[in-house]
């Protein structure tokens, strides 16, 4: 398999550390609120990655850390007049279902920051001894000029980005923060340098360290992330023991835009999973997002999920006979996955195999996207019509209308069976 590397630029063959195993950490979400599309995107990715890795043999070791110290959960958790706890650990499970209805399910391990923060802490001791990270009444601080490398995976030049809000006690206004001091409410702990709480960058690379080691294969997040947060876990993670480098593949998702602005919590132009699901199920929406190669953009429009919905339709309506194995069309789907991932390449292979009947890859092929491309048995249908019968006969009209409804917004239209 060949991947794009953000730290190389150039796609390149896949050599993991071990043959026949994958390390793969993913940015997992800072647990507020709940996820968009947006998120959905990248998740239904390495979802994707993480699963033809598997079909191909690979043991895949998928760690995904939730970020449940932050401001973002300070600052909600006040709002609403609950404990910080309460708030992230509602977010977290309210992530965790979006992630289920989603068909999202490769991940071997969620670790939240606050069940790691002796290796936080751990983390933060060691980068203080080797003197590359400075203690003022603030917080501990890395120290940016202590690392050479520093801007490799973004490719820009240190002095030419912009200085982000500098903090007095900052020796350099890039310096970014390890350890807060302060009390911050229940997420503060006892640290060598007093009370307080972890900056976000560590958590990355003390959680990765103590499940992968310093070195491992594969860093996934969306485009956003590289400056500063991919950069500040180079440096934390380079700077212990001066592997290098600490991931070979850097894998990075491109922004899915509304109007051709990045969905976000800060514009406000975001679709929440939840509700995209009201309106388009779990198959339709990861069809329209896999419609796109993971590095371009991707355009959320009604537009283009309703052609999405019709093109996977029209799979399901011309994939009805079994005509036996189509040997190029299975090539084609693994040459396009091998290729960078290119899942727009792999559903026209699809498209390819309905038209040939090739059923039996249609079927495996679909395990590995997460996407039903066959029609479903009749036999769950005639089962909700029955109870439907049923509830009407009890006149429960309701919830009998809202089974309907509800079908018919996933794309399957039942009809009254007579009593
Ligand atoms: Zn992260």
């Amino acid at each position: 398999m060949k991947l794009y590397s953000t730290l190389s630029r150039t796609v390149e063959p896949l050599v993991t550390l071990h043959p026949d195993r994958v390390a793969l950490f993913v940015c997992g979400p800072t647990v507020y609120d709940y996820s968009h599309l947006g998120h959905a995107r990248t998740y239904v990715v390495f979802d994707v990655l993480a699963k033809y890795l598997r079909w191909n043999g690979k043991e895949v070791f998928y760690l995904q850390n939730i970020t449940d110290v932050d401001d973002k959960i300070i600052n909600r958790a006040k709002e609403e007049g609950v404990s910080q706890s309460e708030l992230a650990r509602k977010f977290e499970t309210e992530y965790l279902r979006d992630m289920k209805s989603l068909g999202i399910d490769a991940v071997s391990y969620y670790a939240r920051a606050t069940t790691h923060i002796p290796e936080i802490i751990d983390q933060v001791r060691r980068l203080v001894d080797k003197g590359v990270a400075y203690v003022t009444d603030t917080g501990v601080y890395f120290n940016l000029d202590t690392f050479d490398r520093n801007g490799e995976l973004s490719g820009q030049e240190r002095a030419k980005r912009k200085s982000r809000v500098s903090d007095s006690s900052k020796h350099n206004a890039l310096d970014f923060a390890l350890w807060k001091l302060g009390e911050f409410g229940e997420y503060t702990w006892d640290s060598p340098w007093g009370r307080g709480r972890p900056g976000w960058h560590i958590e990355d690379t003390a959680i990765s360290e103590k499940y992968f080691g310093q070195q491992y294969d594969m860093h996934g997040g969306g485009l956003d992330l590289i400056f500063p947060h991919h950069e500040a876990e180079i440096a934390q993670m380079e700077s212990l023991e001066g592997k290098h480098p600490m991931v070979r593949y850097w894998l990075h998702t491109g922004f899915l835009t509304v109007k051709g602005e990045k969905m976000s919590k800060s514009l406000g132009n975001f679709i929440t999973i939840r509700d995209a699901l009201k309106t388009w199920n779990k198959d339709v929406l990861r069809y329209s997002i896999l419609l796109s190669h993971y590095r371009s953009p991707l355009q959320a429009t009604d537009e283009g999920f309703a052609n999405a919905a019709k093109g996977l339709e029209h799979i399901r309506a011309i994939a009805t006979k079994d005509k036996g194995a189509d040997a190029e069309g299975r090539k084609a789907f693994t040459d396009a996955m091998e290729t960078d991932l290119n899942t727009p390449m792999a559903i026209a292979a699809i498209q390819r195999l309905a038209g040939n009947g090739d059923l039996e890859a249609l079927r495996e092929y679909g395990e590995i996207l997460g996407i039903n491309f066959l029609r479903e048995s009749s036999a769950p249908l005639s089962v909700l019509e029955d109870i439907r019968a049923e509830l009407r006969a009890k006149k429960q009209f309701e919830v009998s209308d809202l089974i309907r409804d509800r079908m018919a917004a996933a794309g399957i239209h039942i009809t009254d069976k007579r009593l």
